[in-house]
């Protein structure tokens, strides 16, 4: 129902059954585009069988073979030529807007706090126009820039918690993730942090978006001048990974610090997003350099020549050396600290690429 295009994959081998005919009658009265494909033609003697399918006569039948490829390239072009032509100014502006996922465990508040987006004053909430009819992403206008709200598989479905239910929501948010150009990891200031809070902040960081950790049901807090203090280092001794996250508390209940929330995202987004000219990176790298000598290891000295930015989204650097493989990991960290602590980067993972480049290639280049 949702589909713009139908493909009806059949067996070679298996010839044609009523359940079939049943299927196409089905499909045929949708209207929409159909391609009968049949699967499974590893050999050009199944190929040619494949043309007794044309009885069905839904059109066209279209041999392939999934497991070898055969035919699929082919098949592809046919059936990206039936879509409708996407609405580009939406488009357009939709991809500029950044996703945002919104994560954690059962009760944590993660609904409650997309609701109060949704309902924020300043906010202009809608679904996302032009994407499929499942999909109850959001998007918020607000300070006049859109942003997408992802939705984690139901979040606004309240249920029973079930078991097996926090494998599931730490699944979902991995999903989510995967999509997000950041995500907002919710901690339950009321029940402290849990080991799955740990497990989706590490999933958080594996995904490699921007991140924030906030800590919700801040109203249930009973506040001294050191409270928020106390937590900030619980924080950072219980999330070591998720180091280069900005901590916010916050209520989704009474919606105190919402709109901070935003501003934050807006500053993570800047970073992740962030591009530093090859210049100056190489006045960073030698710097870097001079400071801390690279160890050498199994008697070879580690060599790095030089550095440029090859991505964002986040920040990713190569690194040409001649000997990439002695490496070591704290060099590594160290390297990223003195990206960190010379560019900022507040809240995004940096990623570290090595390139090896041959000691006489340098030195023809000098
Ligand atoms: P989800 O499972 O993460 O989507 O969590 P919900 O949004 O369903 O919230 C679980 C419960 O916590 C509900 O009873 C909410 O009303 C409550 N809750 C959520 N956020 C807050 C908050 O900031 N303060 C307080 N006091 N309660 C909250």
């Amino acid at each position: 129902e949702q589909a713009d295009t139908l493909l009806f994959m059949v067996d070679v081998r298996d010839g044609l059954t009523a359940a079939d005919h049943e299927i196409v009658e089905l499909l045929r009265r949708t209207q929409k585009p159909l391609f009968l494909v049949a699967n499974k033609c590893d050999t050009a003697r199944e190929h040619n069988e494949a043309y007794s399918f044309a009885a069905f006569s839904v059109g066209d039948v279209w041999p392939i073979s999934a497991l070898k490829g055969h035919g699929v390239g082919d098949l592809l072009d046919e059936v990206v030529a039936t879509f409708p032509p996407s609405e580009a100014p939406l488009g357009e502006e939709e991809d500029a807007a950044p996703r945002i996922a919104i994560v954690g465990r059962q009760n944590v508040g993660k609904s409650t706090l997309v609701n109060t987006i949704l309902g924020e004053k300043r906010m202009i909430a809608g679904p996302v126009p032009g994407t499929t009819r499942d999909s109850i992403d959001s998007r918020v206008i607000h300070d006049g820039r859109p942003y997408v709200i992802i939705d984690t598989a139901g979040l606004r479905r309240r249920g029973k918690i079930e078991p097996g239910v926090e494998k599931l929501t730490a699944l979902r948010a991995g999903v989510s993730m995967e999509r997000a150009d950041v995500a907002v990891v919710l901690i339950d200031a009321a029940e402290g942090v849990t080991a799955q809070d740990a497990h989706i902040a590490g999933i958080a960081q594996e995904a490699g978006c921007a991140a924030i950790l906030a800590v919700n049901k801040w109203d249930l807090v009973e506040k001294d001048n050191s409270t928020a203090g106390a937590w900030a280092k619980a924080l950072r001794r219980d999330f070591k990974f998720l180091a280069y996250a900005p901590i916010l508390f916050l209520s989704a209940l009474t919606g105190q610090r919402v709109v901070r929330l935003f501003s934050l995202i807006d500053t993570v987004l800047a970073e992740y997003r962030r591009e530093i000219p090859t210049a100056e990176l190489n006045r960073w790298l030698e710097r870097s350099l001079a400071r801390r000598s690279p160890p050498s290891r199994r008697g070879q000295m580690l060599r790095i020549k030089y550095a440029t930015q090859i991505g964002s989204r986040p920040p990713t650097f190569a690194l040409f050396a001649n000997a990439p493989e002695i490496v070591h990991f704290s060099y590594e960290r160290y390297l990223v600290n003195q990206l960190r602590e010379t560019f900022g980067f507040e809240g995004t993972p940096i990623k570290l690429r090595w390139r090896k480049k041959a000691e006489d290639r340098f030195k023809e280049e000098q």
